[in-house]
């Protein structure tokens, strides 16, 4: 009773300002199922957690912050939501988001901004932000985001909490509310290391309902790992694109890891000019392809309009999704098309090789890459949303470890101006266990 009565009295204190949420559950039924899950007898029985709103829950609206989808409730529960149940977790509510997970900030919502609990004036990052916020504001201990190019990590970055991008084919996308399936993956935010491990041992593993799930089991419980001795490249590339605060916090990280013994060295990513223009090529290619499903007419938004098919599909389309979306499906329709598709696609595929590859030579001397997780500290809101160019490059650091598969952790690192700062640890491809041993050592 308590605990779920102290969790609604802080979301009534403080959600008209952060709105976290997209849709709250009622407290009268969390509190039941609360209930009846503390008699069970999972890892997690009776913990509440928050659900970024693009991860299908049955029963619960799932609206990946669209008015394309804001009256969808799924009839099915995604693989991740299975396991979380059967070990006791309860959902509190599903999270806000850039709409279809397209953006950096929570600015791209149908239902407006989150605000960056540290700061109101503030964007939480994105687009998982609403899942960020929904931590950093103490509504849970744990949440759920998705990856496809720092959706996860960059709002664990901007509210001083802990978010993985799993290694590719670990978790089930089974659920997930498709965007670039290549490059995304559902994974753990928490506010502690403790916990963003447990989270990720419960919904990593392979999935007979998802064919790029590859077999794999994680250990039930994860150590710290001494970093005395480890090998950490710092990349010099990647830090001279960021702000100086930023860099500031991260060389006070850098120097507390030099102290338990880490080697440290400067090292360069190499094609840090490319992995922005290759990760937006093959999202925007991959979402152009996935978003042509919502026409309207068996689910989702519907114009009511009337005519041909043509007029039908274009109206529910022209109304349902907002300008973010349009402008990929746009661009990636146009990508696509004969003539431009060796020009831009083939080359980006190419592209995405060649940095896979000199990741693999950085990992054969380091066993650690250490960059901030984001260029920036959390903009204003309307900072950068009227800019595209100016919001992608937030990604700058983080899309790399989607192109390549590999695991990437945004841990907080410290402050500066009062704003927090993340450090981003990558690590060879199904090396999260580690990235996750040496968090815990760390904190
Ligand atoms: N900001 C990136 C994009 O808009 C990443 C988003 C994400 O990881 N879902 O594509």
């Amino acid at each position: 009773d308590e605990y779920v009565g102290r969790t609604f009295d802080r979301i009534r204190r403080v959600e008209e300002k952060v709105r976290a949420f997209v849709t709250l559950r009622d407290e009268k039924d969390v509190l039941e199922e609360v209930k009846k899950a503390v008699k069970g007898e999972g890892r997690l029985s009776g913990l509440l957690i928050a659900v970024k709103d693009n991860i299908s829950t049955r029963g619960i609206r799932t609206t990946c912050s669209s008015k394309m989808l804001e009256n969808y409730v799924p009839p099915y529960d995604a693989t991740v939501i299975s396991k979380l149940k059967r070990e006791g977790a309860v959902i509190l509510g599903k999270t806000n988001m850039d709409e279809f997970a397209m953006g950096s900030t929570t600015e791209t919502s149908y239902f407006g901004p989150t605000r960056n609990p540290w700061d109101l004036s503030r964007t939480p990052g994105g687009s998982s932000g609403g899942s960020g916020s929904a931590l950093a504001s103490g509504y849970v201990d744990v949440a759920l985001g998705s990856d496809t190019g720092g959706s996860i990590r960059t709002p664990a970055s901007f509210t001083s909490t802990y978010g993985l991008k799993p290694s590719y084919g670990t978790v089930s996308r089974y659920g997930l509310v498709a965007y670039a399936n290549s490059l995304e993956q559902i994974g753990p935010m928490a506010r502690n290391s403790t916990d963003l491990a447990l989270l990720f041992s419960i919904i990593a593993g392979s999935d007979q309902r998802d064919a790029t799930t590859i077999d794999y089991s994680s250990p039930s419980s994860i150590n710290p790992i001494t970093v005395k001795g480890i090998k950490v490249g710092v990349l010099k590339d990647v830090m001279e694109a960021s702000d100086p605060g930023v860099v500031g916090v991260v060389k006070d990280f850098l120097n507390k890891m030099s102290s338990e013994g880490a080697v440290i060295e400067e090292t360069n990513l190499g094609m840090v000019n490319y992995v922005l223009p290759t990760y937006y090529i093959i999202a925007m290619s991959e979402a152009s392809s996935n978003l042509a499903r919502y026409d309207g007419v068996r689910y989702g938004y519907s114009s009511n309009a009337e005519g041909n098919w043509r007029d039908v599909y274009s109206r529910n389309r022209g109304e349902g999704f907002g300008k973010e979306v349009k402008r990929r499906i746009l661009l990636g329709s146009f990508i696509l098309s004969a003539g431009y598709y060796e020009q831009f696609y083939i080359r980006a595929l190419k592209t995405r090789r060649l940095i896979r590859d000199s990741l693999e030579k950085l990992f054969s001397r380091y066993d650690i890459l250490v960059s901030p997780t984001s260029p920036i500290l959390p903009p204003k809101i309307g900072e950068v949303i009227d800019d595209p160019v100016k919001m992608y490059a937030i990604d700058v650091a983080t899309v790399t470890a989607n192109l390549a598969a590999i695991p990437a952790l945004s841990i907080p690192a410290g402050f500066h101006n009062g704003l927090p700062v993340g450090v981003q640890l990558m690590g060879r491809y199904l090396s999260d266990t580690f990235l996750m041993g040496v968090s815990l050592y760390m904190e």
